[in-house]
């Protein structure tokens, strides 16, 4: 029997084990130089002048969030074809949730959707814009809206470290009031199971992100209210939390870090040959645009003649564990609750209909990938 191939997997490898032991005997286990070291590889990598390591993207969109002044009672916009913690983010600060259709081309959050709704009088605080499956969507545009209308852009970009955004990196924050990395197992890098990062180039955000991410403290005089009482004095001067990473964390990030181009690259050959031996099948393949690089955490099918299911069910039969991203956010029990419907945002529910997740990841083997198109194929004969 063939080993199951999972839609995703961590790539690790004996340097990053390594790099982790390495923590593991020194004198830091959490907040020490691996920390440091990790968040400065990572702005120069992206060019962004701050970078957080948070526990995971969640608590990173939870604290970009807070960190723009998200506040009870505003509004968070996001796409509905995203994981749900791109609209929870806005739930935990008290505010309300809505959400923009798709674009039917790119599965981002469309433009013209975003135009019409701003049109139509109301505005969100806040709108997280999602790289869907590692490609960024009309940032660029979506800054300029953000200008126009006064509100503040996130960009949830948990599958797109790695890739390219017209003259930047991802990362870069020039499009963006903050942007968010998710280093989960099974995303294009991870820090070892759980991990995140949060960007940007706004020193007051920054301030913001960096006490909030540990309890709302300050140990900077500076800042406090009075005199301090000596040398173990700290003061809480916001309601933070607990939000940080480890080293050990950290050390497997910068680890994996170095290999970043390879990893992307390897998913984009992977992406290349599906492209090639896909076509011709009743199918519609994902779009790379010219001007961006995805960082290519998905591979999205659309399955046409509601045969989605079936080939799913055909697929994990034969040891492939395709998957489906994403339910569309507002059709979950607990959005239903609030009062979402189904034909709400009928594009990200259309596309829901057909999406399917087959294996990209870079252990993938050629002879593996092999075997999925071969299955794939033999589902259509
Ligand atoms: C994975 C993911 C998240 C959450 O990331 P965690 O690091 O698991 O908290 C948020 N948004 C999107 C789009 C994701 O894919």
């Amino acid at each position: 029997m063939r080993k199951p191939i999972p839609y995703s997997r961590q790539n690790v490898t004996e340097e990053d084990v390594e790099a982790v032991a390495q923590i593991l005997r020194s004198d830091w286990l959490t907040t020490g130089p691996a920390i440091t070291n990790f968040e400065s590889a990572l702005k120069e990598y992206t060019g962004a002048p701050f970078a957080f390591a948070v526990s995971n993207a969640t608590t990173g969109l939870h604290l970009a969030c807070l960190a723009v002044g998200l506040k009870p009672g505003e509004e968070l916009w996001t796409s509905p074809n995203s994981f749900v913690a791109s609209a929870n983010c806005g739930i935990y600060c008290g505010a309300k949730v809505d959400f923009v259709d798709i674009d039917p081309k790119t599965y981002n959050l469309s433009i013209s959707a975003l135009r019409e709704k701003l049109k139509s009088g109301s505005r969100p605080k806040v709108l997280v814009t999602v790289d869907f499956s590692g490609q960024t969507g009309d940032l660029k545009e979506i800054a300029q809206l953000g200008r126009e209308y006064g509100f503040k852009v996130l960009q949830d970009a948990s599958h797109s470290i790695g890739g390219r955004y017209l003259d930047e990196r991802v990362g870069a924050c020039n499009y963006s009031d903050a942007t968010i990395f998710s280093l989960h197992a099974v995303k294009v890098l991870t820090t070892g199971g759980e991990g995140g990062v949060v960007l940007t180039r706004d020193p007051q955000i920054a301030h913001k992100l960096q006490r909030l991410r540990s309890h709302g403290i300050t140990r900077d005089d500076k800042e406090f209210i009075g005199p301090k009482q000596g040398g173990w004095d700290y003061q809480m001067i916001d309601l933070g939390y607990n939000y940080r990473m480890t080293d050990a964390q950290a050390a497997m990030g910068l680890s994996q870090l170095k290999r970043i181009e390879s990893l992307v690259q390897r998913r984009h050959r992977l992406a290349d040959t599906y492209d090639r031996e896909l076509s011709g099948l009743p199918l519609t393949l994902p779009v790379r645009l010219k001007d961006r690089v995805s960082g290519l955490h998905l591979y999205v099918l659309r399955v046409h003649q509601n045969r989605r299911k079936s080939l799913y069910d055909f697929l994990h039969s034969n040891g492939i564990l395709a998957n489906v991203h994403y339910i569309p956010i507002h059709t979950q029990p607990y959005y239903q609750e609030l009062g979402f419907r189904l034909g709400q945002f009928p594009e990200a529910e259309a596309y829901y209909q057909e999406a399917l997740s087959i294996p990209l990841y870079v252990g993938l083997s050629d002879e593996e990938q092999q075997y999925v198109i071969d299955t794939i194929k033999g589902f259509f004969k």
